[in-house]
């Protein structure tokens, strides 16, 4: 489960980056994306520590947009899988695990929701068997 949550966080960044250096992310008046491109102009124009970082946060603020497809899309998976025990609430808190270190994990989940999917996180990522962990070891 962990390495399906992170293979979409990874495709997400790989969407965007995408969708912007192929011109297809416009500036918009109200657009989700104005932040978001304008980083990527400002990295692509001067590709720094500072501007990578910049880029990187504003990828990860834009994936709040993402959480719920990226929950269904798990829950397809592990339906696929025959994990019975999964619904798409936890699969939601799965997706946020792959975003623990990021500035959206902490600017928008409470600390008790932050704990919590983080936990969710490494009991999936370490197959924590006490703890039940709902998909399968890799080894
Ligand atoms: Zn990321």
């Amino acid at each position: 489960m962990s390495i399906a949550a992170t293979s979409l966080h990874e495709m997400i960044h790989a969407y965007l980056i995408n969708y912007a250096i192929t011109g297809q992310m416009q500036l918009e008046e109200n657009s989700n994306f104005n932040e978001l491109l304008n980083a990527f102009i400002l990295f692509y124009d001067d590709q720094t520590p500072d501007t990578a970082t910049t880029l990187d946060d504003e990828i990860h603020n834009t994936m709040n947009d993402f959480i719920d497809t990226m929950a269904l899309s798990l829950l397809a998976y592990a339906t696929a899988q025959g994990y019975d025990d999964v619904d798409v609430s936890f699969c939601k808190k799965l997706c946020w695990g792959t975003m623990v270190g990021t500035d959206l994990f902490e600017e928008v989940l409470s600390s008790s929701q932050q704990l919590e999917y983080e936990n969710i996180a490494a009991i999936e990522q370490d197959n924590i068997l006490n703890e039940n962990p709902k998909g399968t070891s890799c080894d």
